[in-house]
């Protein structure tokens, strides 16, 4: 079936179709590709990456038979995942690595930091980008962690440490670190601090981010909007805080009796519809992400670096877009529930 589903995946991509082969499935399946080719229409271009990144990993990648590589001890070498600093809106800059993104939120009496990159990365990508970008690293006030995993949560400790930033977790999530706190092996956790919870406003100076509880990553995912000023407009910003269906390809830090593969895509799915909702509410009109591939990274950075002046900033994808963008995800999370037994 694994086979299958990537298959009609690809065929979908390559063909622009695809349902007609359904006939031939079983109920599953057909279910499952009626929800692919709904997100793969939602994606269009511009959300291929993050379509790839979920209706394509519904099923566990085949075993390699191959023997692993040794671990390479120690930290990447820099050129493998450094990246420049960016600034993206009027009080919005991008702090993050090649993959993983960091965020600053500047206001009139600080900084807010979202996601926190990795232990080896956060000095160079958010410490020296912020002053490579004009800003004050010690008026970093707050560092929300979207979940409780080591690409986001890693370098979390060293501004705790280092400019006695609070730090902000879910309580769930804040459990989740909690679990990595003997392992050598894990990225370092911050000491716990405050705790998100569902619709929390974060208000620093004249700024109010809010903070959604949003299952389905992790337990205790944060999902956030953010005003943003784009050459004195205003714009609002919606980032959802973990994307990938991880239960799928790493069962062993999910599954449970209890909590089977139905109950991690049916929570997804729960929080994917309610985020929509409240993102289309408020009127948000950009998506940020915590992996440059998810939000187009990669490409509008570039593109901001060439923007001229009467040009839109390629960040603002509009209500429409970010819609979509939700729709995607949803979407392929309800195509994963119907490939449940
Ligand atoms: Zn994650």
């Amino acid at each position: 079936m694994n086979d299958v589903v990537r298959t009609l995946v690809a065929l979908g991509l390559a063909i622009g179709g695809g349902s007609a082969m359904l006939a031939a499935q079983g109920q599953g399946n057909a279910a499952a590709q009626v929800h692919i080719e709904a997100a793969r229409k939602a994606a269009g271009t511009e959300h291929l990456a993050v379509f790839e990144r979920t209706c394509n990993a519904l099923t566990p990648p085949p075993r390699s038979t191959a023997p692993a590589a040794p671990r390479p001890s120690g930290p990447p070498a820099r050129d493998s995942w450094y990246a420049e600093p960016a600034k993206v809106f009027d009080n919005l800059y991008f702090l993050g690595q090649s993959e993983y993104s960091s965020w600053a939120v500047t206001t009139s009496q600080g900084i807010i930091i979202i996601d926190a990159i990795y232990d080896y990365s956060v000095e160079a990508e958010v410490v020296d980008g912020m002053k490579k970008l004009g800003l004050d690293p010690a008026q970093i006030k707050y560092v929300i962690v979207s979940h409780g995993h080591g690409d986001h949560s890693g370098g979390a400790k060293f501004l705790q440490d280092r400019f006695g930033a609070r730090v902000i977790l879910s309580a769930e999530d804040w459990d989740l670190l909690d679990k990595s706190r003997n392992n050598p092996n894990a990225q370092p956790a911050p000491r716990r601090d405050m705790v998100a919870t569902d619709g929390m406003k974060l208000t620093l100076g004249d700024t109010t981010l809010t903070m959604y509880i949003t299952p389905g990553h992790t337990l205790g995912t944060i999902s956030t909007l953010i005003p943003v000023k784009d050459k004195g407009q205003t714009h609002l910003a919606a980032a959802w805080g973990g994307t990938a269906f991880n239960w799928v390809a790493g069962p062993a830090a999910y599954i449970t009796p209890e909590r089977p593969s139905k109950f991690w895509f049916d929570t997804y799915i729960t929080s994917a519809e309610r985020f929509r909702n409240i993102a289309s509410a408020a009127g948000a009109d950009i998506i940020i992400a915590n992996h440059t591939n998810f939000d187009g990274t990669k490409t509008k950075l570039p593109a901001l670096a060439k923007r001229t002046g009467s040009q839109k900033n390629p960040y603002v994808i509009g209500k429409e877009g970010v819609l979509q963008y939700m729709t995607v995800v949803d979407e392929c999370a309800k195509a994963g529930l119907a490939l449940q037994p």
